[in-house]
């Protein structure tokens, strides 16, 4: 953030505010809330003592393929069965945290509510569970969004998480690297095989981006990963235009309890 701010006081007089002096003035009007559950908490941009307790961290063991945790350790390199059955495109995928309803309700906040604030910490959780994708990218890019739903929420998300990591990696964050063909309609709502229709040919490399693209290992970031259908699409166009292989960070994923 800038050291100071301009604030305007009276017409044609500008005063410079240190950012605490305005922070505390913010906080004063509009106390910060708990990203998970809305209660006042002490520190902008974070979560209450309570959802911090509840959030459900993944780490090994887990699917050395798609990040599945696993209830048991199994040893290094060991892939669940739909990733043997079926295997991505992506070498790795990882995530943060497992999908519930508070996390449904940061992401919601963070992608549509204008709490851009939480993108710093967020991926901060990112760091902590894809420090070997990032390791090993060559190079990072978001999950694309159509221009038209690029335009109504002014911000990509996956951005935002994204531009962070790549500082963190010290290799390029190419925001245009993936372009969104045509708008997929909403996922929510879909099965799965419905998903893998809807997402199959919608995205494209620009031509301008082919040749950074070339034997790179790419990083794909995106907020949630639900069956990993827009992944392995990106995936696979990626690997097709000429990227060595691609991993995939996202900030959630869904866990099913009853599978694997
Ligand atoms: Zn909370
Ligand atoms: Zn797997």
């Amino acid at each position: 953030m800038l050291g100071n701010m301009r604030i305007e006081t009276l017409p044609g007089a500008v005063v410079a505010l240190p950012t605490q002096m305005l922070r505390a003035a913010l906080d004063f009007v509009l106390p910060p809330r708990c990203a998970g559950c809305g209660v006042q908490t002490g520190s902008a941009g974070g979560l209450c003592t309570d959802c911090w307790t509840k959030t459900r961290f993944i780490a090994a063991p887990q699917c050395n393929q798609c990040g599945y945790p696993f209830e048991l350790d199994f040893g290094d390199g060991v892939r669940c069965g739909p990733c043997l059955s079926r295997p991505p495109y992506f070498e790795r995928a990882r995530a943060a945290v497992a999908y519930d309803d508070r996390i449904a309700q940061i992401v919601i906040s963070f992608k549509h509510g204008d709490r851009t604030d939480l993108a710093p910490g967020l991926a901060a959780w990112m760091r902590r569970a894809g420090g070997e994708l990032l390791k090993d990218a060559d190079l990072i890019a978001p999950v694309p969004l159509h221009r038209r739903r690029l335009f109504s929420r002014r911000y990509n998300q996956s951005a935002l998480l994204g531009q962070p990591l790549a500082k963190v990696a010290g290799v390029p964050f190419i925001g245009d690297l993936i372009t969104r063909q045509r708008e997929t309609e909403s996922q929510g709502h879909l099965s799965p095989s419905a998903r893998r229709r809807n997402v199959e040919g919608a995205f494209r490399i620009p031509a301008h981006r082919k040749e950074i693209l070339q034997g790179k290992r790419v990083l794909l970031i995106d907020d949630v990963l639900t069956t990993g259908a827009t992944a392995n699409a990106i995936a696979r166009r990626l690997k097709r235009e000429g990227a060595t292989a691609v991993d995939v960070l996202t900030l959630t994923r869904v866990v099913r309890e009853t599978s694997v």
